[in-house]
């Protein structure tokens, strides 16, 4: 039981990224003693609200609400902690360089000279891609099955998936998701469609935030996942920001009890004879717990905090080899008014816009990072929330655009002038579809994948604390020995991105985690 004058708890969390918030959150309703320390002076890590300049706020890397879990949402009563939304189930556009763009919904799309069969045949194959969808959001909610050392849970897992996939997709279906599920995006899109606008937008949607092309295989997987996970792949804009989403999770975590400490920066977690007894800040203050969860990268935890000492010389090697490479970079603009997007009103610019014209247009746009440059055509998802949300600007507005492609070992470094440069590539990429952004732009800002590493601890840049590929996901993500968030090592786990089921805004990691270390499973 707890006894705070010995500074010891039933858990500590280091880190308060949303899958921290939501670990605690379970933890805490469960009736555990928890204690949260981040190292930064806010909650929320890589989904902050940020000020950009004078009155004006940005959500600093995830602007878009489009996986959170509404099990988890329910669960924690994210609404009654102050979660609201300023627009939900928005449109993507995808931009047109000639004005004819075109507006893609859950099964319809209309526009950018979209044929009648390329619209018959997104309704059937976004229809199908739902149902797969369905099966593969059972397993995003789930730890996955632990293959070296099935329990009864992970048996009756194992049955319910075998199920899912046989009888409730049925045989024709299934031997199609298998053939599909190992292909990249371009070859999935080639064989549906003619239209190169309506391709390069849904191939976007599978590239976004990993390090792929459309013609890297696997990839139709991860544009899977876009749907699996949330609302079946609806775009919300959160009321705030993302912080706001990060900040009602941290209300929920502490109405259920949860002790949180901010710039609290974890030096190790301490171990002794084979088991986790608690953390060590950098400024040496010591906490206790049986049970340490951490929601920083898995490398970060393993190679720094706890120390390669502590496990099998395998591990340590599997760990230090897990991918995370980052490819995305941000920009943030401050308006003095809303620039004027050709072919487009006022009224559609809540909506997520995307540049990326043709499947090839994003292929050449990744070929830049392999050889440590950055993209001269770069893809966008650019959102303009204040039109839907005054709390963000007073006056004028806020811009931010996820930008792929952009490399972590840029050759040459990130110098200023490189990133000088960057950004003017990239406003004049929007400027090509809004020709007046220029003159309504107050400040830039760009946010490179080196500054996600330094700001938020996103090692490499990464997103998801590793990169999300077929050889890095369910029970081999982060590790195979680590797949159902214990680490081998005696109350240790983890609960961020870098676990099963991987990055963006969903909370499955963190809500899973705190399933496994309620259960007690022992490795
Ligand atoms: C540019 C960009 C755009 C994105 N866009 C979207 C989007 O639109 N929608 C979406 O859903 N997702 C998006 N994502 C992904 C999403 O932001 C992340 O996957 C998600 O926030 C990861 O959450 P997490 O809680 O697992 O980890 P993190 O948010 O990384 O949290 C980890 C926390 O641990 C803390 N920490 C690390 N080390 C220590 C230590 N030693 N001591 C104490 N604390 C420590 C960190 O400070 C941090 O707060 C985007 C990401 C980026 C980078």
């Amino acid at each position: 039981m707890t006894n705070n004058l010995n500074n010891s708890y039933d858990v500590i969390i280091v880190g308060g990224g949303h899958n921290g918030l939501v670990c605690a959150g379970y933890l805490a309703k469960a009736g555990k003693n928890v204690l949260m320390l981040e190292a930064q002076s806010q909650v929320g890590g890589a989904a902050i609200t940020d000020k950009l300049i004078g009155g004006k706020k940005v959500s600093s890397c995830a602007h878009f609400l489009n996986q959170l879990s509404p099990r988890v949402s329910n669960d924690l009563n994210l609404a009654s902690h102050g979660l609201k939304l300023s627009a939900s189930n928005i449109s993507t556009i995808a931009l047109d360089l000639a004005g004819n763009h075109m507006h893609l919904n859950k099964t319809s799309v209309k526009g950018g000279n979209v044929s009648n069969s390329d619209a018959d045949n997104y309704k059937k194959f976004m229809t199908l891609m739902h149902e797969y969808a369905g099966t593969l959001g059972f397993m995003i909610d789930i730890a996955p099955i632990d293959i070296f050392n099935l329990d009864w849970d992970d048996k009756v897992a194992a049955m319910k998936l075998g199920w899912k996939f046989r009888f409730s997709l049925g045989a024709e279906k299934m031997s199609e998701f298998l053939r599909m599920i190992g292909m990249n995006i371009r070859d999935v899109l080639d064989d549906e469609f003619d239209n190169e606008l309506l391709k390069g937008a849904l191939s976007f949607d599978a590239v976004l935030g990993t390090y792929t092309g459309p013609y890297s295989p696997g990839n139709f997987l991860t544009f899977l996942y876009r749907i699996a996970s949330g609302n079946s792949g609806a775009v919300d804009i959160p009321k705030g920001g993302m912080g706001a989403v990060t900040a009602a999770m941290s209300s929920a975590a502490k109405a259920n009890g949860v002790e949180i400490r901010t710039g609290s920066r974890v030096k190790s977690i301490n171990v002794d004879n084979c088991a986790v007894t608690g953390v060590t800040l950098e400024n040496g203050e010591v906490f206790n717990a049986k049970i340490v969860a951490s929601n920083a990268n898995m490398k970060t935890t393993v190679l720094d905090m706890v120390g390669p000492r502590h496990f099998e010389a395998d591990f340590v090697k599997r760990v230090g080899d897990i991918r995370m490479r980052g490819a995305a970079a941000k920009i943030h603009i401050a308006l003095n008014d809303v620039p004027e997007f050709s072919g487009l009103a006022r009224g559609d610019l809540i909506n997520r816009l995307v540049i990326a014209p043709t499947q090839n247009d994003v292929e050449r746009a990744f070929n830049h990072v392999k050889y440590g440059e950055v993209s001269t055509s770069p893809m966008m998802e650019i959102s303009i929330p204040s039109l839907v949300d005054s709390s963000l600007a007073e006056d004028g507005h806020v811009l931010s655009a996820t930008v792929q492609y952009a490399p972590y070992d840029l050759k040459g470094g990130w110098t200023k002038k490189a990133r000088a440069d960057f950004l003017e590539v990239c406003i004049s990429r929007i400027a090509e579809y809004a020709p007046n952004i220029r003159e309504k732009i107050e400040y830039a800002e760009l946010i490179t994948p080196n500054d996600m590493e330094d700001r938020y601890g996103l090692i490499g840049g990464n997103w998801h604390h590793g990169e999300l590929t077929l050889d890095q996901m369910l029970m081999l993500r982060p590790v195979p020995e680590a797949s159902q968030y214990q680490l081998p090592l005696d109350g240790m786990y983890i609960c961020g991105a870098g676990a099963h089921p991987g990055g963006g805004v969903m909370g499955a990691a963190g809500r899973n985690a705190a399933l496994e270390i309620i259960k007690g499973k022992t490795k």
